[in-house]
């Protein structure tokens, strides 16, 4: 009798084959099943509280995936996509979801009828190149237009951003804005020299654009209201030190002999301040921010010398005042040269809802924007800082490599019509696994006209026929989400930068790839010692990231 070979330790749990490979697109197929009802401009938002209260509102593939608890390793997976898809070019992170988990539903059949995973694999990775040369190719570029044209052209590819959300209502309005603030950064790479301010209440038409940087005032000291609120080219002083008195307090031991020296001590410790506080005024600033905190005695100080002052100002704020007005940010107030000082045409300070805002406006960098957001619920308004920021990488990456192609499934269902024509020229299986890629390609318009309550297959069978004419007239047409019926994408200035698609067929392509590759999940057993606990830890849950051992293998 031949010995028993012990491989794993006991209580490992492993499952393979087929079995387990139907088993990986089953779960993925059901991830996409949960966010497959927000795509599009008449997608659904999903409502996701977790143990500890917090509740968000949200339409955002991305959003929506890191919020979801997902357990399933292979399934994790699907999370990195969406992940990488809105770190990468910022929108279509539901696109690239559901194009995954509709390539392996396709490809369900096929493993169970027993064709290799490889066969198909390859196939995929044939259709995906195919795919996105003929993407390329379609994509039709904004360049060579005047700034005024172009600036139009951008509000278009921002509002087709914006149509699926919550604040879709205003798509013009905030279309504008963005665009606008992009512009107004010009071509730094710098996300956040885009600033977006929160205020709860009012009218989301309430929201404005600042061309330079605005925040809201933390802390306001006795002597502020004395403070002039509005200054034209004021010189402006970052500092990052306190102006109180605690601080020389707190920072030194002293040992009196002789109690009569006590006073002068007490006075030493005021001269150090007011000497401080000299220096700010004899910089000639009219406006003194800083990271730490400016006490009452300052801030009176200043305010009998006609300055600004305010204290607490967060450092990501801070920074963008340095960018934007032209400044340094000084850690000590010895020799204050002109060159740190900023600038800026107009500062003022300004109510908005119930906070108050520092604006610094028409700043000669310029390379900064802000946009203060209104609206009612707070949930409302953080996720419509999530769409503008959506929003903002669309037009961004417009700007960058300026083509489009025609959005509402027009793109797909035309790369799906090249897709199932080249098929037929391959003899052999890979004909059919092209074919359901293909297929798998026309989820997006029918997931369109589904989550706008269209018959899908009416609209589908239009498309078809209008995609498959001779002429190619019929190439830009997608599904018109006002009628019900069929129109031209394009001219109906539904568009999207090509790099969305192109990245979302890429890494959908890939993730469908890697899940079909897998065919063995381990599960180490918890081991005794500590040390063994974590490994085994790591490496039984089999993240996305490819750490665990059945994900490993491609
Ligand atoms: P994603 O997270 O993938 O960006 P969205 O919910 O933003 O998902 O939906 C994007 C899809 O909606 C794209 O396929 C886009 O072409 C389509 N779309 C956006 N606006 C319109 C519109 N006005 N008419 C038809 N389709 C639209
Ligand atoms: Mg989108």
């Amino acid at each position: 009798q031949q010995p028993q070979i012990i491989l794993l330790k006991e209580g490992t749990d492993t499952s393979q084959g087929k079995a387990q490979l139907l088993s990986n697109i089953n779960s993925v197929t059901a991830v996409g099943d949960v966010v497959r009802t927000t795509l599009g401009p008449r997608g659904m938002d999903k409502l996701i509280h977790d143990d500890k209260g917090s509740v968000t509102i949200s339409n955002d593939g991305a959003t929506i995936m890191k919020l979801l608890d997902i357990v399933h390793p292979a399934a994790k997976i699907l999370v990195d996509i969406a992940k990488s898809q809105d770190s990468e070019v910022g929108d279509g992170t539901t696109t690239v979801v559901l194009l995954a988990a509709e390539f392996l539903k396709e490809a369900k059949p096929f493993v169970e009828d027993g064709v290799h995973s490889q066969n198909l694999i390859r196939s995929y990775r044939t259709a995906s190149t195919l795919a996105i040369e003929k993407v390329k190719e379609l994509a039709v570029s904004i360049e060579g237009k005047s700034v005024e044209e172009k600036k139009g052209l951008l509000a278009k590819c921002a509002a087709t951003t914006l149509s699926s959300k919550l604040i879709g209502g205003e798509k013009e309005f905030f279309a504008t804005m963005v665009v606008d603030a992009v512009m107004a950064i010009g071509d730094d790479d710098r996300l956040n020299l885009i600033g977006i301010k929160k205020v709860p209440g009012g009218n989301m038409r309430d929201s404005f654009l600042v061309d330079g940087v605005a925040f809201k005032k933390t802390f306001s000291y006795a002597g502020f209201e004395q403070q002039p609120k509005k200054f034209l080219n004021p010189k402006i002083l970052l500092l990052n030190i306190e102006l109180e008195l605690k601080s020389e307090k707190e920072n030194a031991e002293i040992r009196l002999s002789d109690p009569s020296q006590y006073q002068s001590i007490v006075d030493a410790e005021w001269n150090i301040i007011y000497d401080k506080l000299d220096k700010c005024v004899e910089s000639g600033a009219k406006v003194v921010l800083s990271r730490l905190a400016i006490g009452d005695l300052a801030t009176q100080y200043f305010a009998d010398r006609d300055i600004f002052c305010a204290g607490r100002v967060a450092e990501e704020d801070l920074n963008r005042v340095a960018a934007a007005a032209g400044g340094t940010v000084q850690t000590s107030v010895n020799n204050i040269i002109p060159e740190v000082l900023g600038t800026c045409e107009i500062f003022e300070e300004k109510q908005v809802g119930g906070e108050r805002f520092n604006i610094f406006s028409g700043c000669p960098s310029g390379r900064t924007a802000t946009i203060v957001l209104r609206g009612g619920a707070d949930q409302f308004i953080e996720e419509a800082e999530r769409s503008l920021h959506d929003a903002i990488m669309i037009v961004r990456r417009a700007v960058k490599n300026s083509t489009v192609v025609p959005g509402g499934g027009a793109i797909d269902m035309e790369i799906s019509k090249y897709l199932r024509q080249h098929s037929r020229t391959i003899a052999g299986k890979s004909q059919l696994f092209i074919n359901s890629y293909a297929k798998a390609l026309e989820v997006i318009p029918r997931q369109l006209c589904d989550n706008a309550g269209f018959d899908a297959t009416d609209v589908l069978n239009k498309l078809r026929q209008k995609h498959a004419m001779q002429s190619g007239e019929g190439a830009s047409y997608g599904v018109d989400i006002n009628t019900g019926g069929i129109a031209d994408s394009f001219a109906n200035f539904v568009w999207e930068p090509a790099v969305v698609k192109i990245n979302a067929i890429n890494a959908a392509t890939e993730a469908a790839c890697l899940i079909l590759s897998v065919d063995e999940t381990v599960k180490n057993p918890k081991s005794e010692s500590a040390q063994g606990d974590a490994a085994a830890g790591a490496m039984g849950r089999g993240r996305g990231g490819g750490r665990g051992r059945g994900m490993r293998r491609r």
